[in-house]
């Protein structure tokens, strides 16, 4: 069993490497276990919005990446017969410093290991932790499915949606559905039958929404520099299955396709193809968490306290909690207000006015979920 003075990271996805990076700009080193191939690679693109990419600018990574993906400002609610219903900020060159970039996720991951490489932190494939086997006040041991142990002062669980470790500290703790099934895929320009868009929609603009009317949303969004590479997709809501049944769902073509085109009459001829991708939207709270933390732990008070560990540190990282949240809670009631304005018109005429999301409030409404101010929350919980 080795003892290392780093912190422990069980996971190299989006969060644990925007963790590791950020407790290095904060002079803390850390050693990341991740249980695929150094080869892996995984599906589908996502959207960050201004938050997220002001920290990777702080990691020097967002200059690396932004020309790989399709910045945008606005999302676009366009009616079947081309009417453009509303529009959003999903960022703002102007108002926020950034535009919001759709970008592959293998993109900005290799991105961030090879940050990581460049300044040495190291990532150990093939090491699945499979439990927290001891604790003591100023340690933690995890084990590996490989049969080894490592003994490290502080472990952060990033090991994604089914945490090992979050079941083994806290297994009555399982993740909420949120009761929408997003079934979206990469799909050529060359395979989209562009005559069947509404008119005046045209592919280069940012952002397109489609319908909404009495039908589900069609979803369209560019995710490379030329736009010739789309997200084409939809969501509803869908019961909630086993996680043997989504794993199936997620690899049975014939179900996504059916799926997407179903009630969307009027858009078949748009998708040739249809791909997959199930997930939620969390991507941008990932790199503020590592940021946050990485700031609370080197602050003059705290920096001995996560050392020591014990009741000191628990009191710390409960104000943490706390202040995450409270975040986190207004930002899935925004989430759900952005889900209920992409409901169909039926769905949408029963909710009261203030349940839907608009973007009536202009640019400036985005700015508590743009410009989160951190490093005043974090002062304000190590004064
Ligand atoms: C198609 C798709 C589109 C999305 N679009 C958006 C979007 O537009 N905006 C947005 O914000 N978010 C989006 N998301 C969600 C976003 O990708 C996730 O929120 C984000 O990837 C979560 O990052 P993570 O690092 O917490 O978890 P993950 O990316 O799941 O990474 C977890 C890592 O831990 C490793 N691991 C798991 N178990 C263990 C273990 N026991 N031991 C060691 N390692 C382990 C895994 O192999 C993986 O590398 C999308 C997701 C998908 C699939």
């Amino acid at each position: 069993m080795s003892t290392e003075s780093t912190v422990a990271i069980v996971g190299a996805g989006l969060a644990g490497l925007g963790a590791a990076l950020s407790l290095h700009a904060q002079g803390i080193s850390s050693t990341i276990y991740e249980a695929a191939t150094a080869s892996e690679r995984f599906a589908g693109a996502i959207m960050l919005s201004p938050n997220a990419l002001s920290i990777l600018d702080k990691l020097d990574v967002y200059k690396k990446v932004v020309s790989s993906g399709w910045e945008f400002e606005t999302v676009k609610f366009v009616e079947v017969d081309g009417k453009v219903t509303d529009q959003q900020y999903l960022g703002s060159k102007d108002v926020f410093g950034y535009k919001a970039l759709r970008i592959y996720r293998n993109t900005i991951l290799k991105a961030l290991k090879d940050a990581c490489a460049e300044r040495g932190i190291a990532i150990q494939y093939n090491k699945k932790v499979i439990s927290i086997a001891s604790e003591t006040a100023s340690s933690a041991t995890i084990e590996f499915a490989d049969g080894a142990q490592g003994t490290h002062p502080l472990i952060l669980a990033t090991d994604g949606i089914h945490s090992r470790i979050r079941t083994s500290l806290f297994p009555q703790s399982t993740p909420t559905y949120t009761g929408i099934l997003v079934v979206a895929g990469a799909v050529p320009l060359s395979a989209l039958d562009t005559s069947s868009l509404p008119k005046d929609l045209t592919l280069n603009q940012p952002i397109g929404e489609t319908p909404a009317n009495t039908q589900p949303p069609f979803l369209l969004a560019p995710q490379n520099p030329t736009a010739t590479d789309f997200l084409a997709g939809t969501q509803r809501r869908y019961p909630e299955q086993s996680r043997e049944e989504w794993a199936r769902i997620n690899s049975d073509r014939a179900f996504q396709r059916n799926f997407l085109l179903e009630g969307v009459e009027g858009r078949s001829a748009l998708m040739q193809s249809a791909a997959r991708g199930i997930e939620d939207e969390s991507a941008n709270q990932a790199f503020e968490d590592g940021w946050s933390l990485a700031l609370v732990m080197a602050s003059e008070k705290v920096t001995q306290v996560w050392k020591n560990g014990g009741e000191e540190w628990l009191k710390v990282m409960e104000k943490w909690e706390g202040k995450r949240k409270e975040r986190v809670g207004r930002l899935l009631k925004e989430t759900m207000r952005m889900n209920n304005a992409r409901a169909p018109k039926e769905v949408r005429d029963k909710l009261p006015k203030e349940e839907i999301w608009s973007g009536d409030g202009g640019v400036g409404q985005g700015r508590w979920i743009f410009e989160p101010k951190i490093e005043e929350w974090v002062e304000e919980i190590t004064r």
